[in-house]
Order: structure tokens, then C-alpha cells, then sequence
């Protein structure tokens, strides 16, 4: 085993199966390239080398450094065709090596960016933020459920902030105790802080991993005083808002909400589509619009599994020489679809209707009139039409209606709207793939 495979496998000890047989399996190491210093690995397209290089290179760097106690840039690169690999000249791999600490993946730009209403206020705070550095929300605070681009958003400014040539660290909590231990333990200290002290722009990822660790929180008070006192820029990111972190000290607490605390909410569809047909551009993966949607609606909300789905099927279609078309797109999702399945009953497809119209289950299957609940209870009776064997007079008992005829009615009229409203057919085909896959 050469030294790469003993990092790589090392590595899988820290990370999940499914991380591992998803990115960091398909690497190869370039043992003929690479040096005491350089290490190359070589990745079969941009979605896992760019994945790599964001979230495993220092992890990758740092294991190097344990195995041969040497500092070790690490380069991940495409496979070319030709499966000659290049050697990075020095001026790259100099590049390489000056941006390295930043660690910031050049790809999460604003034009990669896709805004809706669900991220408008964050990519507002943030982009003014990259224009105005330490002068507008110090700190700008970035909260929202996984996958909803946090970390994109604040590497975008970080992108901007860079160009201009200010000297940016990237870091995630986890990175930065693992750096703090790593310094303490090689009584290097002051390098450390000088580190962190000196840069013009720190961007903190998750920093919810504070919650209970006083040391670190102690440490990283300093860091942020100091910087914010010479009005250096800080951006952080948390999957919630800093009341909610606990186990924080009150003083970081009240620090993270002084300058501005801006929220990511899960992207409406069109942004998913957006999102979708965005990295597929980026990718160069060709991607018929039916599809885009389709893995829209089967996606809930983390935009991440986006990715895992293209490239998968971008991998089978290449291996396979077809096209991707809607039928190999299920058949391709099948596994993703059909481990979430649960069975559906009427109380089931109810609830799901309610959660997402956010209606009351109660008052769907009331006798109420008002437009909105009439419009939630004719959907629900649909779903459950055809999702269910229920007949209609069971329906009709269901939902408290008169008779059979009134569910008859009522099918009657989604499908007529389904034919002349298009978005409305749409909303339907989310809500049924919503269901069937949750
Ligand atoms: P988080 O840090 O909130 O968990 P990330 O920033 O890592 O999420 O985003 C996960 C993936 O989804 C990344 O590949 C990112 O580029 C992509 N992504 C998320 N939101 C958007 C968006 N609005 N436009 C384009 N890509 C997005
Ligand atoms: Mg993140």
C-alpha cells in the first residue's frame, strides 16, 4: 500500500460509508508524481474533485502530515482521457499552496449562486457584505438547515474578498479546534494565533460545534475581538439561530448576534430547478427541463443531494451510452426513492397535505368553506385517490362529505384544473412525489 492509499484509508475511518463510496473511493494517488511534498490524487469528474477539495483536502493534508511529518500540499485533479497525468507546474502548485489555507472552492461563486425568496435576505446580507468588507454587518451570521448553501454563500464573498486580494481564512469549527489542538500539543501557540489574528477576512463554518466546548469557545472569543476590533470582516455560519445554539458562552452568544443574523429557509421548486440546471451547466451535463423538475420534486429540501443524484446519473449514462431520459432517471433514483417509501394511508397523505399547505388535518376533512381549505381538501381527495385503493364512498366518509358524488365532483374539477393550469399540475406532481418518497 503506498502512502496516498494508507491516507486515503485513514480517512474512511473518519468519515461515513456513504461519504467514502461516494467521493473519496474513486480517488487515485499519482505515486509517480507526486513528491515529498506534493501529493496528487486524481478525481473522475469536477462534482467529486470540487466536493474534495472543499470538504477533505485539509483533512486529507493534516493525515499526510501525521503519517510523514511533513507540510504536504495536496492537488486534486481531473483524469484526463489520455490517463497521462500531468504534473502541476510549480507556478500552479505554488497558487495551490498560497490559497490552501483558505481552503476556498472556487466554484461556490454568486453567479453560481441561484436566489428565490427562501435565500433573498441571507445572498442580500452576504453580497453586500463582499463589497462593503468590515464596515456593514460585522459579524454577518448565517443560520439554516443542512445543505441549503451557508457554506456556498459565505465562500462567495469569501471568493470576492480574495480576488481583491485580502487574505481570507475558510475554516469550520471542527478544523479550527482540530488546528488549536494540533498547535497546543506542538507548543506553537503564537503561530496559531498570529494565524488567525492576522487574517483581513475569517469565514467560521457550523459554528453550532461550539455548543459546550469551553476551551475552544475561550480561544475563539479572542480570535474574534481581536479581529473585529481592527474591523476585519467575520462571516459564520450555524444550522440555527445563536439563541437556539446552547451551551455557548452568553458573551459569544451576544457577540454572534451584534452585527446581523440572516436565515436560509429550504429553496421553493423554481429554485431547485434553477439550482438543478445551474450545476448541470457547470458540469457539463446535458439535462432535459422534464427532468430537472422531476429530480426537483423528488429532492425534499437538501440542495446537496442534488449533486450525488447528477453525478450518478451523468456517471451511468456516460457508462452506459444512453441519453437521460425520464425513465432512466427513475430507474436510476429508484434506490433513493424506494428506501424512503412508507406506507400510505388516508391519515398519511392528510398530514403530508396539511404540513405542506399548512392547514390543519382537522379542518381538511372538515365541512369548511373558505377557499383555502376547500383548495387543500380537493387536493387531499385526489392524492388519496390515486394513491390509495380507498373507494369512493370511503373517501366520501373520510372527508366528511355527503356522498360519493360530491368525491366524483371533486376529482372532476382537479382534473380539468391539472389540464389548463400548469402550475397548478405542477404542484401536484411535487406533492405526489413528496409523498411517495418520504
Ligand atoms: P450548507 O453549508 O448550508 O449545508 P452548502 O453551501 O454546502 O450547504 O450547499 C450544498 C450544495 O448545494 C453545494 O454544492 C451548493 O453549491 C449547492 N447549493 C445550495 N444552495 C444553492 C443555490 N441557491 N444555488 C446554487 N447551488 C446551491
Ligand atoms: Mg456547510
Amino acid at each position: 500500500m503506498n502512502i496516498g492509499q494508507e491516507v486515503l484509508k485513514l480517512l474512511k475511518e473518519e468519515i461515513t460509508e456513504i461519504e467514502y463510496n461516494r467521493y473519496i473511493k474513486h480517488l487515485t494517488y499519482d505515486i509517480e508524481h507526486s513528491t515529498s511534498d506534493l501529493a496528487i490524487f486524481y478525481a473522475p469528474n469536477a462534482l467529486v474533485s470540487n466536493w474534495i477539495k472543499s470538504k477533505y483536502r485539509e483533512k486529507i493534508a493534516h493525515l499526510f502530515e501525521i503519517k510523514t511529518n511533513m507540510n504536504v500540499t495536496i492537488h486534486i485533479t481531473l483524469q484526463n482521457n489520455t490517463n497521462q497525468p500531468t504534473k502541476p507546474s510549480a507556478k500552479n502548485s505554488n497558487i495551490e499552496k498560497k490559497t490552501q489555507h483558505s481552503m476556498l472552492n472556487p466554484s461556490h461563486t454568486f453567479d453560481n449562486f441561484m436566489v428565490g425568496g427562501s435565500n433573498q435576505f441571507a445572498y442580500s446580507a452576504v453580497k453586500s457584505v463582499s463589497e462593503k468588507a468590515g464596515i456593514l454587518y460585522n459579524p454577518l451570521f448565517i443560520y439554516g438547515g443542512v445543505g441549503l448553501g451557508k457554506t456556498h454563500l459565505m465562500q462567495a464573498a469569501g471568493n470576492v474578498l480574495q480576488n481583491q486580494g485580502k487574505n481570507v481564512i475558510y475554516t469550520t469549527v471542527e478544523q479550527f479546534l482540530n488546528d488549536f489542538i494540533r498547535h497546543i500539543r506542538n507548543k506553537t501557540m503564537e503561530h496559531f494565533q498570529e494565524k488567525y489574528r492576522k487574517c483581513d477576512v475569517l469565514l467560521i463554518d457550523d459554528v453550532q460545534f461550539l455548543s459546550n466546548k469551553e476551551g475552544i469557545q475561550e480561544e475563539f472569543f479572542h480570535t474574534f475581538e481581536a479581529l473585529k476590533g481592527a474591523g476585519k470582516q467575520i462571516i459564520l455560519t450555524a444550522d440555527k439561530h445563536p439563541k437556539k445554539i446552547g451551551g455557548l458562552e452568553e458573551r459569544l452568544q451576544s457577540r454572534f448576534e451584534h452585527g446581523l443574523v440572516a436565515d436560509i429557509q429550504p429553496p421553493e421548486l423554481e429554485t431547485k430547478i434553477a439550482i438543478i440546471e445551474k450545476k448541470c451547466e457547470i458540469n457539463k451535463i446535458k439535462l432535459p427541463k422534464e427532468i430537472a423538475t422531476y429530480i426537483a420534486t423528488v429532492i425534499d429540501t437538501n440542495v446537496r443531494e442534488i449533486e450525488g443524484i447528477l453525478t450518478k446519473l451523468n456517471a451511468y449514462s456516460q457508462l452506459m451510452h444512453v441519453d437521460i431520459d425520464l425513465a432512466f432517471t427513475k430507474n436510476v433514483l429508484k434506490d433513493q426513492t424506494e428506501s424512503n417509501k412508507t406506507d400510505l394511508t388516508l391519515d398519511s397523505i392528510t398530514q403530508s397535505v396539511s404540513k405542506d399547505l399548512n392547514i390543519k388535518p382537522s379542518e381538511i376533512r372538515s365541512k369548511g368553506r373558505s377557499k383555502n381549505l376547500v383548495y387543500a381538501r380537493r387536493i387531499a381527495i385526489y392524492l388519496c385517490r390515486e394513491l390509495t385503493p380507498n373507494t369512493m364512498p370511503q373517501l366520501a366518509k373520510y372527508f366528511g362529505m355527503k356522498d360519493h358524488t360530491a368525491i366524483s365532483h371533486t376529482l372532476k374539477k382537479i382534473t380539468e384544473l391539472m389540464r389548463d393550469d400548469e402550475d397548478f399540475k405542477l404542484k401536484i406532481s411535487e406533492l405526489t412525489n413528496k409523498i411517495t418518497t418520504n
